[in-house]
């Protein structure tokens, strides 16, 4: 996890105020991450952190486009991502993310926020992805045609209801 390294944050060491920073995540940190949705893209990630009495509030901004798989032909296609998010943090005795609220341990006082951008990123994602009408790999499609059956084709009548219609059809005489 070296590579992600330059992703923390210095809580504990910033006065009150504000501090910016800005990283440019490309597969090599999608790659580092090992998230399950995202395996490549290019983000401008921009982030502000305010100090206010024994709180944190980070802003972050991601710009750019992620690779995912698409849902029809697992060909990968691009996402675009322009989203804002916001996070809370304070120092404490143990790290707890609950979403909401970090706490970061006090002894530390670094956020690692790697894996933070990587889940405003993968939020993003809708949840169907599909490239447009004609765009899907052709090759990946027709393998995936071909493995599918038809969906129109009629199933057979269970046996047990066929004969329950020949007794209504009785009873209709
Ligand atoms: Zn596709």
């Amino acid at each position: 996890m070296e590579k992600l390294d330059s992703y923390k944050v210095d809580l504990k060491g910033m006065s009150e105020g504000t501090v910016s920073y800005s990283w440019h995540v490309d597969d090599d940190f999608f790659s580092a991450v090992q998230g399950p949705e995202i395996q490549q893209g290019q983000l401008d990630v921009a982030l502000r952190v305010k100090r206010t009495a024994g709180a944190y509030e980070l802003v972050f901004q991601l710009d750019g486009t992620v690779k995912v798989l698409c849902d029809r032909c697992l060909d990968l296609m691009d996402c675009p991502i322009c989203a804002e998010h916001v996070l809370r943090a304070k120092l404490g005795d143990e790290f707890v993310d609950d979403g909401d609220l970090i706490v970061v341990p006090e002894d530390d006082g670094m956020l690692n926020v790697a894996w933070n951008i990587y889940e405003f990123a993968a939020l993003e994602i809708p949840l169907r992805h599909v490239h447009p009408d004609g765009a899907c790999s052709k090759q990946m499609s027709a393998t995936l045609d071909s493995l599918t059956p038809a969906e129109e084709e009629e199933k057979p009548i269970d046996p047990r209801w066929s004969e329950l219609k020949k007794v209504l059809d009785n009873n209709k005489k």
